[in-house]
């Protein structure tokens, strides 16, 4: 078969989970993903290690994938000290579970599932992948998308390779649809979901404007050998240069205020050494601290953009290629999954047929606030962050606010998306 209900771009967790929603609604999909091998050593603990958030977690339950997922079981949160008091972060600065009013979310059934865990994204999308295929759906891997065209009446279908006498196809050529290339090959779809990640090829073959804020900051996340440890000081270090912080021994995370000038540089092929790393951290933290050896490192930036419309025709979009923002916080696969269980089953009655007019934008109408929101709290994050002195000053007005029952109240609802 050549022509699919909806072909999803990205095997990430935003497009299996996706996947698996419309496979369960009884629409072929077709995911085309760019990387040959799932496999990631950043996916894996620690640097695979992602916040669930209550609607996340609700989410998975509702499927019956939570059950499948095992690490959080055994995870310790690298954030919650050697007491396990500490339940998150704003901005690097705790709160506490001691100071968490549960009270006053008094929607949540007495037998819901957890408001928050720790998962492993390898874990996460194994799991989310082993349901799609159960269901049905055709992964393909080492497949980029890079071309994309729509039609509204089928014709430029007819015209290309062979007409299938499936469901799919004759919905296609009836209503419209997709082409979508990839690897020199051509797909056919009657929709097409962009789940291509942060610099999705979707997004820009599909004319969405994606509009947002530049960077203050290079992030790194990296796990290295550090000849004389004692040097740095424990815990999460903010100092007037940027943050440094190690979740174990080695696995170093640091922030540095360059305006993302190093990710660039990274993203554009300058390797990431290991003289470069000490160079940052001896600037950051100050001492003149000497990391023996780099096993692996990765970049991010707290560039903060969000595609003004999440569809254009038949072309949508979901997870990071919708709403790029900081990891600050840990969002951004919660909006994604939030994302896919919100558009699934729209996408799937409006294919049926059964659905009422406007519900499938009414995808857009709900779930880009939500974005919206996210990103001004990844801003937020950054703003308490700076190490100016304006920065610091807000810094210490929030650890006020944190340390307040509720504070902690506001910032744990927030963070685990069942707050206000
Ligand atoms: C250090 C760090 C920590 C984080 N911590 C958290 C956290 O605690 N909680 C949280 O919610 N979020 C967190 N995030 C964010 C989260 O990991 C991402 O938002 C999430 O993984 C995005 O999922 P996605 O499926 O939208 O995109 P991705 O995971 O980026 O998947 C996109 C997929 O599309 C594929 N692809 C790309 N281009 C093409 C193409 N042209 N054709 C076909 N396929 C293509 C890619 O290979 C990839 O498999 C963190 C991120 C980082 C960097």
């Amino acid at each position: 078969m050549n022509t699919y209900d909806v072909i999803i771009a990205g095997a990430g967790p935003a497009g299996l989970f996706l996947a698996g929603e419309l496979a369960e609604a009884k629409c072929s999909v077709l995911i085309l993903e760019k990387a040959e091998d799932p496999h990631s050593p950043l996916k894996l603990l620690p640097f695979g290690i992602r916040g669930l958030n209550a609607p996340s977690i609700e989410a998975l339950h509702r499927r019956g994938l939570l059950d499948q997922l095992e690490l959080h079981k055994r995870l310790q949160n690298p954030f919650s000290g050697a007491r396990g008091k500490q339940a998150g972060h704003f901005a690097g600065i705790p709160f506490e579970y001691a100071n968490i009013d549960t009270e006053r979310w008094p929607r949540r059934a007495p037998d819901a599932p957890p408001t928050h865990l720790l998962a492993e994204l390898a874990e996460l999308e194994a799991v989310l992948t082993r349901r799609a295929l159960a269901l049905g759906v055709d992964i393909r891997r080492g497949l980029a998308v890079d071309g994309v065209e729509q039609s509204g009446d089928g014709a430029m279908f007819a015209s290309r390779g062979p007409r299938s006498d499936d469901a799919a196809a004759r919905r296609v050529e009836r209503g419209g649809g997709v082409a979508v290339r990839a690897g020199g090959q051509l797909f056919r779809a009657g929709w097409l979901i962009g789940c291509d990640g942060a610099r999705s090829v979707v997004r820009k073959a599909g004319g969405f404007t994606f509009e947002g804020t530049e960077p203050a900051f290079t992030g790194y996340s990296a796990k290295v050998d550090i000849a004389d440890p004692e040097k740095l000081a424990a815990g999460r270090v903010t100092t007037p240069q940027g943050m440094y912080f190690q979740s174990q021994p080695g696995y170093l995370n640091m922030q540095d205020f360059d305006g993302g000038a190093s990710h660039q540089a990274h993203q554009a092929g300058q390797p990431l050494t290991r003289e470069r790393l000490q160079t940052v951290l001896r600037r950051i933290s100050g001492t003149g601290v000497t990391i023996s050896a780099l096993h692996i490192a990765t970049t991010w930036t707290d560039r903060a953009r969000q595609a003004t419309s999440y569809r254009n025709g038949r072309i949508l979009l979901a997870g990071d290629a919708a709403h790029i923002h900081s990891p600050l916080g840990g969002q951004g696969l919660n909006l994604g999954l939030g994302d896919a269980a919100n558009l699934g089953w729209k996408l799937a009655a409006t294919i049926h047929g059964t659905a009422p007019e406007g519900l499938l934008d009414s995808y857009h109408a709900e779930r880009h606030p939500i974005g919206a929101k996210v990103l001004d709290w990844s801003r937020a994050q950054v703003a308490v962050m700076r190490p100016t002195p304006e920065g610091r000053a807000l810094n210490a007005i929030f650890r006020d606010l944190v340390n307040t029952r509720d504070g902690a109240t506001y910032f744990a609802g927030r963070v685990w998306g069942i707050g206000a």
